[in-house]
């Protein structure tokens, strides 16, 4: 099949080199000629483990292009996707301009039936502005031309995406034409084949279930972050009461770990997103208002660690971070606890040398070269001279360190862990000070 896709990022990407994988022949549009011109030499924009591969593979192949022009990309595929950003507007809500800025493009330049794929995560009732944006767009042109608005929400998980689009756990589909639903059911059976994932619905719900996976899954964790404060304050180790109610199936280990806070392209702008949903119709969203307040709090958390271990004296203080990606396994930093942590840092007069597998060039192009961020290509090199190891994001390689070697390197032998990812005795005999997130303070 010939499908177009709107949108290069971390889903337009996946998207795009795993439906060429499987025999389509698929043309990437984006707006950003730089992202282009990079992906036609042989580059990659973004980290996603295999995804290097898969498009080398498939545009050898000549089943996967990339390009900037928008008019070649609305007459080549039959489904047209759009999977543009839609990062959060001033109050919250989803900013809708790059969404209906293709829809736009695909009314001004459509000459016969198109299916058009809303993969975006976009509020309950986009799929109406879409249509009604190509069908203004059309009337303009003075003419009037058979197409379809789908929602197919994506629920790929960075770091895991390929895996995740390969063999989904479901696959939404939401629209009013079984024909349409058919087509779409041609278009995904390759990734459908053991047992039917597919999960057809009303246009509406499937834009709400998007919003309402990701706002259940950030509620586990700032649920879970409000009782490690809870633990902490009460002598209790969070650790334990993690495994202690994992252990119930209904409650399940997946989703529960305390940490710095919850950051990511998805979860903060969508739970702040579905809130403003809610209040636009006159509903208040207590719970939701939770979630992101507790989750604000929680991403302060080291930050007010580290000042109360260092009695509010950080001026002229060095510290090491270790993780600047918002989850291991990509290079994303869209609203990751790391920024907020080096923001604050900064701000009391601190200097940050930083390691990360893979995100210290997303870091050096969102913060660009200053004298207090210091970005390390090894990791115990970042320790050098610091008054403690800030751990925000748990990379695999850092489970197992040599805390001895630690302890000698750094200036302050004290370990922050936003993660949780030491026992503490493994740390404390190798003299360093622990503090974690939810339990005591251990020395
Ligand atoms: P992204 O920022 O990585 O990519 C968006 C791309 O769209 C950019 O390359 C941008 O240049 C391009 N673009 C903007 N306007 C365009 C236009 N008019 N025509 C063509 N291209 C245009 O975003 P992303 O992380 O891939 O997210 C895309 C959407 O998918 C969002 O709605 C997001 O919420 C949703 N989503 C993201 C993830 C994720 O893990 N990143 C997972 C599920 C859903």
């Amino acid at each position: 099949m010939d499908i177009t896709i709107f949108g290069s990022g971390y889903v337009g990407l996946v998207t795009g080199a795993c439906l060429a994988e499987v025999g389509n022949h698929v043309l990437c549009i984006d707006v950003d000629q730089s992202k282009i011109d990079l992906l036609n030499s042989g580059g990659v924009p973004i980290y996603e483990p295999g995804l290097d591969t898969l498009i080398a593979k498939n545009r050898a192949a000549g089943r996967l292009t990339f390009s900037t022009d928008a008019v070649a990309g609305v007459h080549h595929g039959l489904f047209q996707f759009i999977a543009v950003g839609t990062p959060p507007d001033e109050d919250g809500s989803a900013d809708l301009q790059y969404v209906l800025a293709v829809a736009k493009t695909i009314g001004q330049h459509l000459t016969q039936y198109r299916i058009i794929v809303d993969k975006s995560t976009v509020p309950v009732g986009t799929a109406d502005r879409v249509q009604q944006t190509i069908n203004d767009t059309l009337a303009a042109r003075g003419m009037s031309i058979e197409f379809d608005v789908v929602s197919n929400p994506e629920f790929l998980k960075e770091g895991a995406a390929i895996e995740d689009f390969m063999r989904p756990d479901r696959i939404v589909i939401g629209t009013d034409n079984p024909r349409t639903a058919e087509l779409l059911r041609a278009l995904y059976a390759p990734f459908n084949r053991n047992r039917d994932r597919l999960v057809l619905m009303d246009i509406r719900s499937a834009e709400l279930t998007k919003y309402a996976a990701n706002a259940m899954l950030a509620t586990k964790i700032s649920f879970m972050n409000e009782l490690s404060n809870i633990a902490e304050a009460v002598g209790a180790d969070i650790e334990m009461v993690r495994v202690g109610i994992g252990s119930d199936p209904r409650i399940g280990y997946q989703f529960i770990y305390p940490g710095c806070g919850y950051g990511g392209s998805c979860f903060p702008k969508d739970v702040r997103a579905l809130a403003r949903t809610a209040t636009g119709i006159g509903y208040q969203p207590q719970l939701l208002q939770a979630v992101e307040d507790v989750n604000d709090r929680q991403k302060e958390l080291l930050f007010a660690k580290i000042d109360q271990y260092f009695n509010h004296a950080l001026t002229g203080k060095t510290f090491a971070i270790w993780g600047l990606s918002f989850k291991p396994n990509t290079d994303d930093m869209r609203e990751a606890a790391s920024r907020r942590l080096m923001e604050q840092l900064w701000q009391a007069g601190a200097i940050v040398r930083a390691f990360d597998p893979v995100a210290t060039h997303e870091a050096r192009r969102i913060y660009g070269e200053r004298p207090e961020l210091i970005l390390m290509d090894d990791p115990m090199e970042a320790l050098e001279g610091a008054d403690g190891l800030i751990i925000v994001t748990e990379w695999s390689q850092f489970r197992s360190p040599d805390f001895t070697a630690i302890r000698v390197a750094l200036r302050t032998p004290v370990l922050f862990d936003g993660r949780n990812l030491f026992d503490y005795k493994h740390v404390t005999t190798a003299g360093l000070t622990y503090v974690s997130i939810g339990r005591q303070l251990h020395s």
